[in-house]
């Protein structure tokens, strides 16, 4: 069955999930940082500007009452023209105090007497000071009502725009008779604010953009190792048992790793339980037929011999009589062993019937494949099976064929079969690897 057809249609896939799970609440807490840091950022600064310009105005006003003490008043010299005096000194045209603080400070300082500008550092194009000018009505009025400090964020001063504060001017008797303003270009202060503000959220994009390639590259390695646990437990669905799982797997040392380790186990099983015959534990005829194939093909590829031998259990029908079934399985396990000891490193065993076996030697000739066999059948003929109480002894024949790499399996297995044949029939408990007459 498709496991991906398992999969209820429109659900998606599991990337797509991890991303959904993690970049959208991801970008939704940018937003909100981006949003709460540039407001909370916006009113820090324009706080911060605004105590400014109050320090800056009372330091001023403390100025002034050091070098001039007493109150502020006006000389009317004639109808239109009126001097500012304190402690009845005229201050009109002494800006030595206020432009030593533009100077310092860069923050533009204005006095009034009541609503009329009598000095000021604002300057237009030409260099005339904003005097005589009136304060903006509201402004006034708030401060005639109520003589407290004010702040305004666009106050226009000839074409400029400012941030401005107003603080009262009091006399000695505690009654507002004019107004000190502080004022800054509100253009240098929305820029100083906008250039910080973007450089927070550039700042906070690129941590944004690092984050969302991280839990990218995690996911996709994330599906990447179980797409490959998958493609294996797919080929295994398709009876393959001898795909390797991807090692990249096997590296991880997490649950996804163990998930990768263990369905490797479960194919070692598999491949056991279909592979291997449960008696003797050796290849059995079905696993064994493409294992020949592939040894054939090997040999071909690598111009080295290899040579096809069939084994048999003389009168092996008598153990069972003699003794029983259960004898005759303890002396196939018996068999079995001592055939896969001598094939070690020269090739493998298949049981290829009930007490019948057959041999592929890799990298063998017909003779050295002889001379193992016989090796073995000495083992086999001092080889002595106890069973209740009783000895059982036996005894092998063998058939070896000649092959051709490049020759058919099926006539080499028929050679070997007649080989054996002709053991059998001529005195068993011996290897056959030419019957007398035929050539090799
Ligand atoms: P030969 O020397 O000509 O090979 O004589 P044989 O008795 O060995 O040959 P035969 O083919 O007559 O008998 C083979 C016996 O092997 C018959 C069968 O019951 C027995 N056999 C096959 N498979 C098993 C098995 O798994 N366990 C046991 N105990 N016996 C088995
Ligand atoms: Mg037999
Ligand atoms: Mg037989």
């Amino acid at each position: 069955m498709k496991i991906e057809k398992m999969r209820r249609k429109g659900q998606g896939s599991l990337y797509n999930s991890f991303m959904r799970m993690t970049l959208l609440p991801l970008i939704a807490l940018g937003v909100v940082i981006i949003l709460y840091s540039t407001i909370a950022f916006s009113k820090g600064m324009q706080s911060q500007v605004q105590q400014d310009l109050q320090d800056v105005g009372a330091a001023a006003l403390i100025a002034y009452d050091v070098a001039y003490p007493g109150d502020y008043d006006v000389l009317v010299k004639d109808e239109d023209k009126m001097a500012l005096t304190k402690g009845g000194k005229v201050i009109s045209g002494e800006y030595h105090i206020m432009d030593r603080f533009k100077e310092d400070t860069g923050v533009d300082i204005s006095i009034f007497f009541y609503d009329v500008r009598m000095l000021t550092t604002i300057m237009d194009e030409n260099a005339n000071r904003y005097i005589g000018t009136a304060a903006h009505l509201l402004i006034s009025k708030k401060m005639w009502n109520e003589p407290e400090a004010c702040f305004y964020d666009n106050v226009e001063v000839g074409n400029q725009d400012y941030y401005a504060y107003y603080g009262p001017i009091l006399n000695q008797k505690g009654e507002c008779i004019g107004m000190i303003a502080t004022a800054t270009p509100a253009g240098e202060v929305k820029s100083m604010i906008y250039g910080t503000v973007i450089r927070n959220i550039i700042i906070a994009l690129i941590a944004l953009v690092i984050t969302a390639l991280i839990m990218i590259k995690f996911s996709t390695q994330t599906v990447m190792v179980i797409k490959r646990i998958m493609e294996l437990l797919r080929e295994m669905d398709r009876e393959n048992l001898a795909t390797e799982i991807d090692p990249v797997v096997l590296k991880r040392d997490d649950e996804l790793g163990d998930i990768g380790r263990f369905t490797m186990h479960v194919q070692n099983s598999l491949r056991k339980v279909i592979e291997r015959d449960p008696l003797t534990g050796l290849y059995n005829r079905r696993a064994g037929s493409k294992k020949i194939d592939a040894a054939r093909e090997k040999a071909e590829k690598n111009e080295k011999p290899y040579t096809i031998a069939m084994g048999d259990i003389d009168f092996f029908k008598k153990v069972n009589d003699t003794y029983g079934h259960e004898a005759g399985d303890i002396v196939l396990k018996t068999v079995a062993s001592i055939l896969t000891e001598g094939m070690t490193g020269r090739g493998f065993v298949i049981r290829w019937g009930g007490e019948e076996f057959l041999f592929v030697f890799e990298r063998k000739d017909t003779p050295t494949a002889a001379v193992i066999l016989e090796d073995i059948l000495h083992r086999i003929r001092e080889t002595v099976v106890e069973y209740n109480d009783q000895e059982i002894r036996f005894t092998m024949s063998f058939g070896v064929a000649v092959c051709d790499v490049k020759g058919l399996v099926g006539e080499q297995i028929n050679e070997a079969d007649e080989k054996l044949y002709y053991a059998k029939e001529h005195g068993r408990n011996q290897v056959v690897m030419q019957i007398p007459g035929e050539e090799i």
